[in-house]
């Protein structure tokens, strides 16, 4: 993505100081967009990657100059020592769509909970500011709607859900403890659904699902009658969120998202129409503790960081659908070899 204008004096200070940052889960969707931003900002780039949803391939395909290095290790099992000293974290390591939070739900609940007490700690100890990726998905199944962040949500401790919901409910109480007793300058940002280039084909989410099923011709998967509602944001615009929080001083909680609001059913419409594919549309049963509706009140993240978003959801659409379509015409092509990022093998 490009990089947008930062002010000269935190640019100078970026290049003078070496400055090294962590991104957990940087070779996932949104940690390699912020990977890429990074590095085009100047920082030495640090991933933390278990690769149980993201991909070596994601970041081999950046710009980096050796300015990258990639780690294989889980959060759970701590920070590794032997890493440079940091002067940020990004907190992104777990698995972000409803299919793979809940094929393991006990590793979803640790590493939200284990995982970013290691961050913190870690955070810490090298004098870090720390972000988190927090969701909208502590809201539960709202029954206030828009959703701002005064509100408290509505979700089921039990259900299938739970593992990612209340584990991330957890880390956000973590992550302000550990601001309002240990002084450590965190910023958490409530994501909304967000989409774009380098989502898993095979992620379960409804926007890569019903643009695969449009590019292959096959019937687009609706749960339940389509009804239920999803703001989604385009990755550019998150990215460029998370940078202003991160260096904000806001201390609570953010939403990052679109308002732009739709129906499941409409989003189906509109990405048969831009692909111009003539797949049907085949009804599927509504998962267990689906949210009915869902909208980011994002007054706060205007007034405090004078952030919007930018990128209109067909827009976002079209180049998407652009990068899957490349995607899926690469796979009968031979790997190119181009060489990746430094990988390093884990050690504790
Ligand atoms: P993703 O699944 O593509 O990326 C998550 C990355 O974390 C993957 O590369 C995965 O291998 C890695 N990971 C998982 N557990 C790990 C562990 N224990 N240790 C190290 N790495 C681990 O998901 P994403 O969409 O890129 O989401 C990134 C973050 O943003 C997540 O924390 C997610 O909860 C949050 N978020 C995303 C969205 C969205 O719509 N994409 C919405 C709300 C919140
Ligand atoms: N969904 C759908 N078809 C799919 C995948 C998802 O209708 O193939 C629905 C899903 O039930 C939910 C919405 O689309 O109502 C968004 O699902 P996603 O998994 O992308 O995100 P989340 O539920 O976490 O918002």
């Amino acid at each position: 993505m490009p990089v947008p204008e930062a002010d000269d004096a935190r640019l100078t200070e970026i290049s003078a100081k070496k400055l090294n940052v962590l991104v957990t889960g940087g070779a996932g969707f949104v940690g390699s967009h912020l990977c890429e931003f990074l590095i085009g900002r100047g920082y030495y780039v640090f991933c933390l990657d278990t690769f149980q949803t993201g991909r070596a391939s994601n970041l081999s395909t950046i710009g980096h100059n050796g300015r990258l290095t990639v780690v294989q290790h889980d959060i759970k099992a701590g920070i590794p020592d032997d890493l440079p000293v940091f002067s940020e974290i990004y907190n992104l390591a777990c698995p972000a769509s409803p299919v793979h939070y809940q094929a393991d739900p006990v590793s979803t609940a640790m590493t939200n909970s284990q995982g970013t007490w290691n961050v913190l700690c870690r955070a810490e100890r090298d004098n870090a500011r720390v972000f988190h990726a927090s969701t909208s998905e502590i809201y539960g199944d709202p029954e206030v709607h828009p959703q701002s962040e005064e509100y408290w949500g509505n979700v089921n401790p039990v259900g299938p859900r739970s593992c990612y919901d209340e584990g991330k409910r957890f880390a956000e109480s973590l992550c302000t403890d550990f601001g309002r007793t240990r002084g450590l300058a965190v910023r958490m940002a409530r994501i909304f659904n967000t989409y774009g280039p380098r989502m898993q084909e095979d992620d379960g989410r409804v926007v890569s699902n019903f643009i695969i099923q449009a590019l292959l011709g096959r019937p687009l998967t609706i749960y339940g009658d389509g009804s239920q509602t999803r703001s989604f944001c385009y990755v550019d615009d998150l990215i460029r969120g998370i940078d202003l929080l991160m260096h904000s001083d806001v201390a609570g909680p953010v939403n990052i998202g679109n308002p732009a609001e739709l129906a499941v059913g409409e989003l189906a419409q509109l990405v048969l129409e831009i692909t111009g594919s003539k797949s049907t549309v085949l009804h599927m049963p509504l998962p267990v503790d689906d949210p009915r509706r869902r909208k980011p009140d994002i007054t706060r993240a205007g007034e405090t960081l004078g952030w919007r978003p930018l990128t209109e959801l067909r827009e976002g659409l079209t180049r998407t659908i652009a990068y899957f379509d490349s995607e899926l015409s690469k796979q009968a092509r031979p790997s190119s070899g181009t060489p990746g990022p430094r990988l390093r093998a884990a050690s504790a």
